[in-house]
């Protein structure tokens, strides 16, 4: 605009004449630096342009990535809202069949796959419980342990099948000795096996130890191996507390040292304190 006033218009002072003449010297240079510089401008311009394409494809990429991320994004979404959907519309039974698969998870940690009998583990919990509502109420609490006579032999008479059966046979006696809904039978472990008795005194207890071995020769098992009878037999510990002192670990330990009494004495019996003087 400057120049294009310069050419329309006379100068009005010799300053200003100057003032155009640097202008105009100052464009002259510049256009002549342009002129030198054009090839190293052109350079750039097209190094600019390519680095501008490269950055446009690359862009490009992106966004194509981005579009396919989105599209299996909102697939998965659809995927996932139909799952959601299904979980929701069948979450009764869901909820049913993972509470039957957790209850049925429970039962087996505290139950013996062999003879479906309670397990050490139910045994420790039990004990626990009925010690303490038998010092809380001032009832009695008995216990009694039963061991299998000679089952080594018996095993090795008619093979551990056989022996397996066997222990199903002497845990059935069990159990129907053990009538009340709170008695607990457990398979000790092995061929051992324990009857906690909640509210039973030592005659209650020694009428149950002695029904099962009335029971388990009435069922005669056959077992002429057997150095004591020909059918098997088992021999048992018993004891009785009022949970007044001591503990729980106690009442077991008691009933198991008779146990040892009942075998050393020629087995097929049981035996506790008082008996016999004891
Ligand atoms: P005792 O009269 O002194 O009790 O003699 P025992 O032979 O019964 O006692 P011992 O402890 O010597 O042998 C116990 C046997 O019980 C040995 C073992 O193989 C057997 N046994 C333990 N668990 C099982 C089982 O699950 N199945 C079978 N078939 N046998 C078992
Ligand atoms: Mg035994
Ligand atoms: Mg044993």
């Amino acid at each position: 605009m400057a120049i294009k006033e310069s050419k329309d218009r006379v100068p009005d002072s010799l300053a200003e004449l100057q003032a155009l003449r640097q202008e105009r010297d100052d464009l002259e240079l510049s256009l002549a630096a342009t002129i030198e510089h054009g090839d190293a401008i052109a350079a750039q311009l097209a190094t600019a342009n390519a680095q501008l394409q490269a950055e446009i494809l690359e862009r490009r990429t992106i966004e194509s990535n981005l579009r396919s991320m989105i599209e299996t994004i909102s697939r998965n979404k659809e995927d996932l809202e139909a799952l959601i959907l299904t979980i929701t519309e069948h979450s009764d039974q869901l909820d049913t069949q993972w509470l039957s698969l957790y209850r049925e998870s429970e039962r087996n940690a505290r139950h013996d796959p062999l003879t479906g009998l309670a397990n050490r583990r139910h045994l420790d919990e039990t004990l626990e419980t009925e010690w303490s509502r038998s010092r809380r109420c001032g009832t009695s609490l008995a216990v009694l342990m039963c061991d299998i006579d000679f089952f080594k032999i018996y095993n090795d008479s008619y093979g551990h099948p056989a022996g397996d059966e066997c222990l199903k046979r002497v845990a059935s006696v069990l159990t129907a000795a053990a009538g009340r809904d709170s008695d607990s039978v457990v398979r000790y472990g092995g061929e051992e096996f324990t009857l906690l008795l909640p509210n039973t005194d030592k005659a209650g207890a020694i009428r149950v130890a002695q029904d099962i071995l009335d029971c388990l020769a009435r069922l005669a098992l056959p077992f002429k191996e057997s150095p004591i009878a020909d059918v098997v037999t088992l021999s048992i510990g018993l004891a009785v507390t009022v949970a007044d002192g001591g503990n729980c670990l106690g009442l077991i330990a008691e009933a198991d040292r008779y146990l040892y009494t009942s075998k050393q004495r020629g087995r097929n019996r049981v035996t506790y304190k008082g008996q016999d003087g004891e």
